[in-house]
């Protein structure tokens, strides 16, 4: 196993990374932003490195910096967590060649699975089942343009392959609108991202985000982990995932799990991803897939008993999976409900400090967060300052001990949307199960 683990990241993720680094015997090396000094992780490692100011394009998505904080810290290898550089191809490719170890999966996945074109067809090739849509860019030629999209059938989405964060897509519902549509999408993808392919698919109208788990080992050993439900979301952001999905059976969470496994054997892929798929009347159409550590994974954990982030260490050390397909058991169920410092009415950043914090506890309850009382929460980054997450034998119970953890929680300087979440624990629809990704900013009066 490693000696020592640079952490690339800031905030829970990079606690989170530390606990696990700690259970393992690996020293960690804390790397980290002007601003984030009073974190609680920078306290704990063993060495931290302060890598630049505040502003993440200076420090925590600053490439040299990172890697020579690493050098000088003698780590051999770097977890980048979620978000800034970990889904960064040439970021994977600069720490191999500087001689660290990357945690996660090769440059060469990262990159085929960042552009959605070209995840698509590594998908299709797999066997893994995607939207029905152009499957590959857009030429210039209009009347091939609308004789596909009238053989899709409308509503169709056009797509940037090279979008992300929810950002640079448009729905079109008619034939008038659809060319003026296309031309609008490649400028703002030229703009934004700085390519202008786009793409076209069916747009589906009520459906569920279901996401699938998997881990793979760099020895052939490829298993999935069942699936997420993280419908509940607003402006494409998850507020609360859960596991597993409600009304999903037995028999089509092996079928599907299987299909992703079989698509990491095929591609190579190692480490910790998830599989991202819009689910509806029963089937699944992949969206993409991401190559890092979800935000959301303590809900597979709760119920599987596996460790996610021991496991990226151990398939980035080389080892063999610990677990064999039939080793994972699904048990009971987990819900988790992120906290984010921000105005629970119009959503706007509340940073500040928090005079008071006091954590949930007791029975299944679980709390992944870096904040303390006496932290300012700065303004610079996600305004995510924790997750609660919540185990229960059946739905009812996650949710019952959801609604007591939720209600023994204090924030006090700063507003979270606390509020928010107790407001969802007692709706109707959301306790049923099942909702659509549509559902929250319904009832929210935002549709
Ligand atoms: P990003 O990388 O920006 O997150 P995704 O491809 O994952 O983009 O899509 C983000 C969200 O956009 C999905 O979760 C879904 O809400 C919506 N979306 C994307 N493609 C479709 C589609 N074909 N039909 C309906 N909604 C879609």
């Amino acid at each position: 196993m490693f000696e020592k683990v640079a952490i690339a990241n800031r905030g829970e993720i990079a606690l989170r990374i530390l606990r696990a680094c700690r259970e393992l015997g690996i020293k960690t090396v804390a790397v980290h932003s002007a601003a984030d000094r009073d974190l609680k992780h920078v306290r704990l490692a063993d060495e931290s490195v302060c890598i630049g100011p505040a502003d993440s394009t200076q420090s925590y998505l600053n490439v040299p910096a990172i890697i020579s904080a690493a050098e000088v810290t003698d780590a051999v290898a770097i977890h980048p967590g979620y978000g800034f550089l970990s889904e960064n191809a040439d970021f994977a490719e600069r720490v191999e060649e500087s001689g660290f170890i990357f945690i996660g999966p090769t440059p060469e996945t990262i990159r085929t699975m960042g552009d959605k074109i070209s995840a698509i067809e590594a998908m299709k090739a797999s066997g893994v089942p995607c939207v029905p849509g152009s499957g590959g860019p857009l030429g210039d030629d209009s009347d091939e343009t609308l004789r596909m999209a009238r053989s899709i059938g409308y509503p169709v989405i056009i797509k940037a392959a090279g979008g992300g964060g929810g950002r640079g897509m448009r729905v079109v519902n008619s034939e008038a609108t659809l060319l003026h549509a296309i031309t609008l999408t490649k400028v703002e993808a030229a703009n934004a991202f700085g390519n202008d392919t786009v793409y076209m698919e069916k747009f589906l109208e009520n459906p569920r985000h279901i996401e699938f788990q998997v881990l793979a080992d760099t020895h052939g050993n490829a298993i999935h982990l069942g699936e997420r439900d993280c419908s509940m979301q607003r402006r494409h952001q998850k507020v609360i995932e859960e596991a597993p999905a409600t009304g999903l059976s037995e028999e089509l969470r092996n079928k599907m799990g299987e299909v992703c496994a079989q698509a990491c054997r095929k591609i190579g892929y190692r480490g910790a991803g998830t599989f991202e798929f819009l689910y509806e009347n029963g089937e699944f159409y992949f969206i993409e897939m991401n190559t890092r550590l979800q935000v959301e994974h303590p809900v597979t954990e709760m119920i599987t008993g596996v460790d996610l982030v021991k496991e990226q260490l151990r398939v980035a050390a080389g080892e063999e999976l610990a677990y064999k397909q039939e080793d994972i058991k699904i048990n009971g169920h987990a819900i988790e409900c992120r906290i984010n410092a921000e105005d629970p009415d119009n959503f706007m950043p509340s940073p500040g400090t928090i005079s008071n914090f006091h954590a949930p506890g007791g029975p299944g309850v679980r709390v992944d967060s870096h904040i303390y009382s006496g932290y300012a929460v700065p303004p610079y980054y996600d305004s995510m300052i924790g997750k609660i997450i919540t185990h229960g034998a059946t739905r009812e119970s996650a949710l019952a001990r959801m609604s007591t953890a939720l209600d023994e929680l204090v924030i006090e300087g700063i507003k979270t949307n606390a509020p928010l979440h107790r407001r969802l624990l007692r709706d109707s629809a959301f306790k049923a199960g099942g909702t659509s990704i549509h559902y929250l900013e319904k009832k929210l009066g935002l549709k």
